[in-house]
């Protein structure tokens, strides 16, 4: 078999457009809506994200605040810079890049952001919002990969979904996510403590990784026909590439692309889903607070 390789840049546009028509609806109404994007530090790869982020946001008729913070700003003072945002009603969005330097907490930064405008999902009030399975903020790349499986069609109900990572901001939002009644997929974890990795691997009808290891998937894993999505993104040392590197997944993609059904690729196949996610965050957060219904 060879996979159908999902266009992750196709599906983003459509909900990208969608997105941009919502906004433009509150644009009528004298409203736009704002992301706070809060930078410390020069990390070219965080850099990166959030030059595509704001990008996108302004293609969608969407504003941004671009904050850059020296690498040395302290955790107080990040703090502080964030209460100003919770506090500012022209901003309805508030996304602080990670990683963050080591000597600041990222958990006490999170924890920091107003939940009504914690539109990357992460703060333990959106955490404990899905886990009840409350609406709430739901972190963009399992919405993203979600999304992905309802618009490809891939049956969900009853699969059963192996996603291999169990972060806070990957593998366990989107472990709980695959669980809710409307998906109702049967949910097996893997992380570095797993016997056995392949074992559980190839029980997959819908494969999701998440360990952030180049090719840690192999086609011998994969179970004939199986879905598989590719959250990875490692940077792979590569003379050849004009920056010395290039993208690589988490999956042996040629290989896998033999056996499964559905594939993502990297690039192109989650990340686009991840910054259109975010759009719509955005536009809820904003509508939430403008009460422009929910
Ligand atoms: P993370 O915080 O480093 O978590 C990685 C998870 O994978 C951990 O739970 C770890 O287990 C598990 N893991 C690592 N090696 C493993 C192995 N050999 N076998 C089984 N489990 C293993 O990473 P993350 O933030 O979730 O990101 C994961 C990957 O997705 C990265 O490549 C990242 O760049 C990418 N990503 C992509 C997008 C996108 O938009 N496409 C968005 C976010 C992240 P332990 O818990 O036991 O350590």
């Amino acid at each position: 078999m060879a996979a159908i390789v999902i266009d992750g840049k196709a599906v983003a546009a459509k909900v990208k457009e969608d997105a941009k028509a919502r906004a433009a609806g509150l644009r009528e109404g004298g409203i736009i809506p704002c992301l706070a994007v809060l930078l410390v530090g020069e990390d070219p790869a965080s850099l990166s994200y959030v030059s595509a982020k704001e990008q996108a946001l302004a293609e969608a008729g969407m504003a941004s605040k671009d904050i850059r913070l020296p690498r040395e700003i302290t955790e107080e003072e990040l703090i502080a810079r964030i209460a100003g945002f919770n506090a500012d009603p022209a901003i309805h969005g508030i996304l602080v890049q990670l990683p963050l330097p080591g000597h600041i907490r990222e958990d006490a930064v999170i924890a920091a952001i107003d939940p009504a405008k914690d539109v990357d999902g992460f703060h333990p009030v959106s955490a404990g919002n899905l886990l009840l399975g409350r609406p709430g903020f739901i972190p963009c790349t399992p919405a993203g990969v979600v999304f992905l499986l309802r618009e490809l069609g891939i049956p969900t109900a009853g699969a059963h979904a192996v996603v291999v990572g169990r972060s806070n901001i990957v593998g366990r939002p989107l472990a709980n996510l695959l669980t809710r009644r409307d998906i109702n997929a049967t949910v097996t974890i893997c992380h570095t403590g797993t016997v056995d990795l392949a074992r559980h691997v190839r029980e997959a009808d819908i494969l999701i990784a998440a360990a952030g290891k180049p090719a840690l998937i192999t086609a011998e894993m994969v179970r004939e026909g199986a879905a598989v999505i590719d959250v990875g993104v490692n940077r792979v040392a590569d003379p050849q590439a004009k920056k010395g590197y290039r993208l690589r997944g988490d999956v042996d993609f040629g290989p896998v692309a033999e056996k499964a059904a559905y594939i993502t690729p990297v690039p192109g196949g989650v990340g686009p889903l991840t910054i259109a996610m975010l759009l719509q965050n955005v536009v809820d957060a904003c509508r939430r607070q403008t009460s422009v219904c929910p």
